[in-house]
């Protein structure tokens, strides 16, 4: 059986936002309904609406970065409650046994993660995302989202937070390490604050000195543009760790560059090109290449207790449904400051 509710569907690939109805199907023993307050739009959100990931499922609800209520539980939950403040990011099932989930890792589950729309879910039902007044997601993978964290600054943290959270840890940003991050946009912004944040020194580059000032105040101890060359002679081997979060394709052997000795550069931007890299700008220096994804639910839940604990929020510019189309070419045109948020409560207006 399944319910209805209002959502915002792309029809066919790169077609413009139609306001719809969508099922929902009713609550399982351990799902909860979510009443949605605020959906974040992530760039990936667009290349999945213009078909560049393929695979692509239509009429397609996209959204996985979503702020809400809780407004109803099945009998057999026990994580969550009526009334409570959650959110959940980019999937919403995985296998639940294989390694990598009992791990906690459920992002490279070996079965294959539920993601959150444009997905052919366990059931055999393609997921529909948030872009939409209500959902209903098992509660293992719906989070705690503090009080203290504005719901459409924290909508962003779903997705753009624990991508950042999750490749800084994971690649040992602290205390006297020297982090830099690439891109400025929704990813980039949470991650110079998640860095600093952690204590490593922090430096942002983007792709002109446009978005210096906000770089600084976000915490960035230094902010470079990519197009000037001088930037690359004088960051040659300056950093530890180098997180690119730009999706576009990079001259690669130019940005390893920036690498020390040991150094890693991290790509969390998904191109939608294949990346070339010459191996001897990494052997030069036992450099190392490596990319990651979101990051798993239990680490979901401690990236959003640290932001609430620092202050940590997605700055954001919250969007009525009429204006998605002109937000995703604002998107495009890296016209944001920093994350278009959807305001969901004009989905409930008729
Ligand atoms: P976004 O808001 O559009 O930010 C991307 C930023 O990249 C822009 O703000 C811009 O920053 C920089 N940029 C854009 N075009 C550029 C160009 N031609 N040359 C150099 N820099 C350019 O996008 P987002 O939502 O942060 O997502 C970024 C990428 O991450 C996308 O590919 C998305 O699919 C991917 N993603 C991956 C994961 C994961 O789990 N790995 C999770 C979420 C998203 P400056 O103006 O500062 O240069
Ligand atoms: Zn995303
Ligand atoms: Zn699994």
């Amino acid at each position: 059986m399944t319910f209805t509710v209002t959502a915002l569907a792309a029809p066919a690939a790169g077609a413009t936002f139609e306001r719809t109805t969508i099922e929902r199907r009713d609550l399982r023993p351990h799902d909860v309904r979510i009443e949605i307050d605020y959906a974040g739009v992530c760039h990936s959100d667009v290349h999945q609406v213009l078909g560049e990931w393929g695979n692509a499922f239509f009429p397609m609800v996209p959204g996985h970065e979503l702020v809400g209520r809780v407004v109803a539980i099945g009998g057999a939950v026990t994580r969550h409650a009526v009334g409570d403040r959650v959110g959940v990011g980019c999937m919403v099932d995985s296998c639940r046994t294989c390694e990598n989930c009992v791990a906690g890792q459920e992002q490279y589950c070996l079965r294959g993660e539920v993601q959150a729309y444009n997905h052919l879910g366990y059931d055999d039902v393609v997921t529909l995302g948030a872009y939409s007044t209500d959902s209903v997601v098992d509660e293992a993978f719906v989070v705690r989202v503090p009080e203290s964290l504005s719901g459409a600054g924290a909508a962003p943290l779903l997705c753009a937070g624990i991508t950042l959270f999750s490749a800084l840890r994971e690649w040992g940003a602290g205390p006297g390490t020297r982090v830099a991050i690439i891109g400025l946009g929704g990813l980039g912004h949470v991650g110079v604050q998640i860095a600093a944040a952690l204590g490593a020194s922090t430096t942002a580059l983007g792709h002109s000195l446009a978005k210096r000032d906000d770089g600084l105040r976000l915490g960035a101890e230094a902010f470079f543009a990519t197009g000037d060359p001088a930037t690359f002679t004088e960051l040659e081997r300056t950093f530890d760790l180098v997180i690119n979060t730009t999706s576009v394709n990079l001259e690669l052997d130019t940005y390893l560059s920036l690498l020390k000795t040991d150094g890693t550069f991290v790509n969390v931007g998904i191109p939608t090109q294949p990346d070339q890299v010459a191996m001897w700008s990494l052997a030069q220096l036992r450099r190392r290449l490596a990319a990651s994804k979101i990051g798993g639910i239990a680490e979901t839940q401690e990236m959003l207790d640290f932001c609430a604990e620092h202050g940590i929020e997605a700055q954001v510019e919250i969007i009525e449904p009429g204006d998605i189309d002109e937000a995703y070419t604002r998107l495009v045109a890296s016209d944001v400051r920093y994350r278009f948020v959807l305001d969901v409560a004009g989905l409930r207006r008729p």
